[in-house]
């Protein structure tokens, strides 16, 4: 028997349990990003359906706690504490610590043991490099809690690299074209930049408004993403040729008005989905998630050994009759609020001016191997 739950005599539900607030630790007293507000919350990261203003305590790791003051300002919760990566944190008889997930900057998963019982949440992870984040951790677990976004065998992401290349030949056959590459304004942003960057495109690379604080903050934590600048400042001239990242709403709004006969691109795991790349009118779909793939979550399930999973939004139904069939035991947890990362992407009006003036990022190498560069391996 691989499960020390049979030795112990704990359960998964002995840990946690789900509510409709969300997963909750009774025994520990907090909730594991709560869908609404509650006294104490861990946070696995900073997307908005993940992490809600409103909560009396947070503990996430200090990335997480940053994006949450720059989405909601400072007074987002009653108090905040910082979890380090690895750092095991004991509230009453449970052990919490937070590793990295490999979604976006300080992106972590948090695991809770309680009398031996490992349970793994894992929040949205990838399971591939990363250049402007930490890579995934593969963490052993007796319960393993997963999502499901792209859990159907038809979803297999492939190569980011690929897909950053069909864009800079895009832009090589239409020098005087502009190109508008729809972006989830954490973490999609930054790492669709690096991933230019990787293939050696050096030209400044600009920005809608909504794109430029969180931008800034992965420049600021040392994640060099060449030249940015903005794109409301530049001249229709100008952004002949160009590259210009904006939310996906944006590219279909007057903002966009102002790009010479623009190419439009959105940057998502979605994208693999024909239809919705046409209902959008996207003339170049690329296909990079932060989310795993089919692939990757089956394999990443298999690795941590668990010998029970729980999954918590998505395509539920069909991870978890895979689990089922490949002798795990497997449970829906249909958790409403989650996947809504797009909700805050519509840009709404451009940010009339940003916090800071100077520029986004200024030249500063490409990211290569400093701790927060994923070179951790793709996937197993
Ligand atoms: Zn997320
Ligand atoms: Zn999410």
């Amino acid at each position: 028997m691989r499960n020390s739950d049979y030795v112990s005599g704990m359960r998964g539900e002995d840990v946690l349990v789900s509510t409709p607030a969300g997963l909750c630790c009774p025994a520990g007293g907090f909730y594991i990003d709560p869908v609404r507000p509650v006294d104490k919350a861990l946070i696995t990261h900073g997307h908005s359906d993940h992490a809600r203003a409103g909560h009396g305590a947070v503990l996430a790791t200090p990335e997480t706690l940053d994006v949450m003051r720059l989405r909601c300002g400072d007074d987002c919760a009653g108090s905040m504490q910082a979890a380090r990566y690895g750092e095991t944190i004991a509230i009453d008889d449970v052990a919490v610590s937070f590793h990295p997930a490999g979604h976006v900057l300080g992106s972590a998963q948090i695991r809770v043991e309680r009398g031996g019982l490992r349970v793994v949440v894992s929040g949205d992870y990838k399971d591939v490099v990363d250049p402007t984040c930490a890579p995934f951790e593969l963490l052993p677990c007796d319960v393993f809690v997963t999502e499901a976004t792209f859990g159907l065998p038809v979803f297999r992401h492939g190569d980011p690299a690929v897909e950053t290349a069909k864009l800079l030949q895009s832009v090589a056959l239409f020098p005087e074209r502009a190109h508008l590459v729809g972006v989830y304004a954490l973490g999609k942003a930054q790492r669709v930049i690096a991933l230019i960057r990787q293939a050696s495109y050096e030209k400044p690379i600009y920005l809608h408004g909504a794109l430029e604080n969180f931008t800034r903050y992965y420049v600021a934590r040392g994640i060099g993403l060449g030249e940015l600048r903005r794109a409301r400042d530049a001249g229709k001239a100008e952004l002949a040729g160009a590259i210009a990242l904006c939310p996906p709403g944006a590219l279909r709004e007057l903002w966009s008005r102002r790009f010479p006969d623009p190419v439009t691109s959105f940057a998502s795991g979605w994208m693999r989905v024909r239809a919705r790349a046409r209902q959008r009118q996207i003339d170049l779909p690329l296909v990079i998630s932060d989310h795993a793939d089919w692939d990757g979550l089956t394999a990443t399930i298999a690795a941590t050994g668990a010998g029970e999973v729980w999954v918590t939004h998505g395509e539920e139904d069909a991870l978890v009759h895979w689990c089922m069939t490949s002798g795990r035991k497997a449970r829906p947890l249909r958790i409403v609020g989650y996947g809504e990362e797009d909700a805050d992407v519509d840009a709404g009006p451009e940010p009339a001016s940003s916090a800071e003036a100077g520029p986004i990022g200024s030249g500063g190498s490409p990211p290569s191997g400093s701790d927060q560069t994923g070179n951790g391996e793709a996937r197993s």
